[in-house]
């Protein structure tokens, strides 16, 4: 008998809120607005307040709010941005878009966020920024990211996509630097049911200039300021993530005692566990150990149909896109050795103690074997 584990149940997600989704499309319909109108100025005042911060701008997707920001901030060509090893490849392309060259930053292994002791070897007089990640859901450690910041005149962007809702020494994620990129994609924490994105930012300037780049560069029909993009959070969207956003503490909750739960039934085995450090909390967007000879472990697991997943097999630099740049000369062999042993287990909201008590027995007699 196999019993299917999935890696991330979405359609439980959308049973659970099925009335509120569907009430969500009829006003939309209704309203047959679908593009910058009440549910999008509504979300963003709800998503703003939800993080503390002044201002949210809705854009299309999680890159192009980190592209936005970077973009907002007059950074480009001739420009560094430092940016973690490890990250989804997003964090550096948002750079190499704006015509700035990504710098990675090496992880602290255990905790995989941008290790803030590797910061100042990295800056130059060509550094303007420094995108850290709070990586698989955990704040990276910002205090000491933001003081070496201000001490080099440096701005603080957050790539918040995989930590909605997350808090490092009790603010949340979207007000721990200048700016922040969310990602509304499906299996975020906070996820649309399409593609989705958001600037949080305490900065009007910023916050005003991110919402012109993203609407053609213009404040005002057919006056164009900037030239600018067309990359927008729709209607339809908005709606949905309005429906999503007041559920989201309690599924992070949730995600939070299935993460306890695999520590303790993990802890003392032949698994490395994540560490999460004193002063964050993370919301386990994903829950990522590591284990040697992780092809045969995966093996095992898939056979019992437990859905598992890489993130990621490949560190940005190490990828084709990046070949014969200046970034992927720079050797980086902790991304390196982590994109070889992290393997993720499934965690979500939807999951059940017995599905992950079957998880861990099936991994602990792969690593026996
Ligand atoms: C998902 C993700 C992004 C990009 O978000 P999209 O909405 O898919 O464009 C950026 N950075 C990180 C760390 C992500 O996980």
């Amino acid at each position: 008998m196999t019993t299917t584990i999935p890696f991330l149940d979405i359609a439980a997600a959308h049973e659970e809120l099925r009335g509120e989704l569907d009430t969500a499309y009829a006003r939309v319909m209704q309203s047959s607005w679908f593009i910058l109108g009440n549910e999008v100025t509504s979300f963003e005042a709800e998503f703003a307040a939800y993080c503390g911060a002044d201002y949210c701008v809705g854009v299309g997707n999680g890159l192009d709010a980190l592209h936005l920001i970077l973009r907002g901030m007059d950074i480009g060509p001739g420009d560094e941005v430092l940016v973690p090893s490890n990250t989804f490849i997003a964090t550096w392309l948002a750079v190499t878009q704006a015509g700035a060259t990504p710098v990675p930053v090496e992880p602290v292994t255990s905790t995989y966020n941008m290790d803030p002791a590797q910061i100042e070897a990295a800056i130059t007089p060509r550094t303007r920024a420094i995108i850290p990640v709070h990586l698989y859901g955990q704040p990276a450690d910002m205090s000491p990211i933001t003081a070496i910041a201000q001490q080099y005149g440096l701005k603080v962007i957050e790539d918040a996509a995989q930590a909605h809702g997350g808090t490092y020494r009790g603010k949340r994620t979207g007000i721990l630097g200048d700016a922040a990129a969310f990602s509304f994609y499906p299996g975020k924490n906070l996820g649309a049911l399409g593609d989705g994105g958001g600037v949080v930012t305490n900065d009007p300037v910023l916050g005003q200039r991110v919402r012109e780049l993203s609407n053609y560069g213009s404040k005002q029909k057919y006056v164009h300021d900037l030239a600018g993009y067309n990359t927008r959070l729709d209607e339809l969207q908005a709606a949905f993530l309005r429906a999503k956003l007041p559920v989201l503490d309690e599924w992070n909750k949730r995600r939070a005692a299935l993460a306890n739960r695999y520590m303790t039934q993990l802890s003392g085995t032949d698994v490395v566990l994540p560490v999460v450090i004193d002063s964050a909390e993370s919301v386990w967007h994903l829950f990522v150990v590591r284990v040697k000879d992780r092809e045969r472990v995966m093996r095992t697991l898939a056979n019992a149909g437990v859905g598992i997943q890489i993130h990621y097999p490949i560190p940005p630099g190490r990828n084709g896109a990046y070949a014969g740049t200046p970034a992927a000369a720079i050797r980086c062999p902790i991304a390196d050795t982590l994109s070889d042993e992290v393997l993720s287990l499934p965690i979500g909201p939807h999951m059940s103690s017995d599905q992950l008590d079957r998880v861990c027995e099936v991994l602990l007699v792969a690593l026996k074997n």
